[in-house]
């Protein structure tokens, strides 16, 4: 694979740093890494696992000079970084980040861009419940989306540029505006993130059933959602915070189908719990077919 980019600043190595640290240095798609996180434990830690050429104790020391910069750190934190950066970005540069919101994230960096630097905002579709330097991996992207959202005057060049980074780290790459992006993930992400960190704390919070027992039968279905509600606090905290409008308008719908299942369940109505369920079911399976998921037995995990 040629060469991408000449420099890139990894800002932020936790999963989704680390991992793009990866698969860059195994495909071979920059010549040099130039990395910050915010503590010294990450950054040195990011060094002992070596995903970066040169380490530096400021964003600023790692964005001098570099023709990417990354932004892989919660969205509340891209603002910020953005203004210490600003100063020092070398016409022609493209920025990006990794943030699972977009809106906010272009409200918060845009205005810190300089003339002749493009601003391409990029979300991929992909995670896990790790995080940190060590949860990365070089396969995190391989056959996931990465979404794009240009604002409307990008410079379409950045735009390819980027593209073609994304496709190089294994991803597809599909661009939509910053407003249809937060809608999606809203259902798609935010709001069952939301539903299992609230179901993993009712049931903690039971008195009848012991957490013990909770635990000990978890495989009944629990378990994927106690999963799903390990994902890292911080983001988590920061996307309801800059989702907020989205994610009311997908929770006020979800509130009204929940209200009626309620419903069909108090009056015995077994056609329409059964309708439901199999609609539901439909939609898993196109999931598979799409090849977002496996068709393995509880998400092929061994027993
Ligand atoms: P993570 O594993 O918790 O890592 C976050 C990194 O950001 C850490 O290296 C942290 O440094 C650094 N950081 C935090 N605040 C910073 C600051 N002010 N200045 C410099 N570095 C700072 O998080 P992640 O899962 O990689 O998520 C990063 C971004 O990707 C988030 O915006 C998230 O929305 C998005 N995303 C996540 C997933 C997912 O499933 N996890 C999927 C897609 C997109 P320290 O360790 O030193 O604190």
């Amino acid at each position: 694979m040629d060469v991408i980019f000449e420099r890139v600043a990894l800002i932020g190595l936790g999963l989704i740093g680390a991992s793009l640290s990866h698969v860059m240095r195994r495909e071979n798609l920059v010549r040099h890494i130039a990395g910050h996180a915010r503590t010294a434990t990450t950054r040195n830690r990011a060094m002992e696992l070596g995903l970066c050429h040169t380490m530096h104790d400021t964003a600023r020391a790692a964005a001098a000079g570099a023709d990417l910069v990354i932004l892989c750190v919660p969205v509340s934190a891209c603002g910020p970084l953005a203004e210490e950066i600003g100063p020092v970005l070398a016409p022609g540069a493209i920025v990006t980040d990794v943030g699972s919101v977009k809106q906010s994230v272009i409200r918060d960096v845009a205005p810190h861009m300089p003339d002749g630097v493009d601003l391409v905002p990029g979300h991929p579709i992909a995670g896990t419940e790790y995080s940190g330097p060590d949860a990365g991996f070089a396969d995190l992207f391989h056959n996931r989306w990465c979404i794009l959202t240009p604002p409307a005057a990008s410079n379409p060049k950045a735009v390819e540029r980027l593209k073609s980074f994304w496709t190089a780290c294994g991803a597809e790459v599909d661009q939509m505006t910053p407003e249809h992006h937060d809608l999606v993930l809203a259902i798609t992400s935010h709001l069952p993130h939301l539903i299992a960190y609230n179901i993993v704390t009712t049931a903690a919070d039971l008195e009848q059933v012991t957490s013990s027992e909770v635990i000990k039968y978890s495989a009944g279905g629990f378990r994927d959602f106690t999963r799903i509600a390990a994902s890292d606090p911080v983001m988590w905290r920061d996307v309801f915070l800059n989702n907020r409008e989205a994610v009311l308008e997908m929770l006020g719908r979800f509130s009204e189908d929940l209200s009626a299942l309620q419903r069909a369940i108090r009056w015995g109505d077994g056609d329409k719990l059964f309708e439901l369920f199999t609609r539901a079911r439909e939609i898993r399976r196109g999931i598979i077919a799409a090849g977002q998921d496996t068709a393995a037995p509880d998400f092929g995990r061994p027993h």
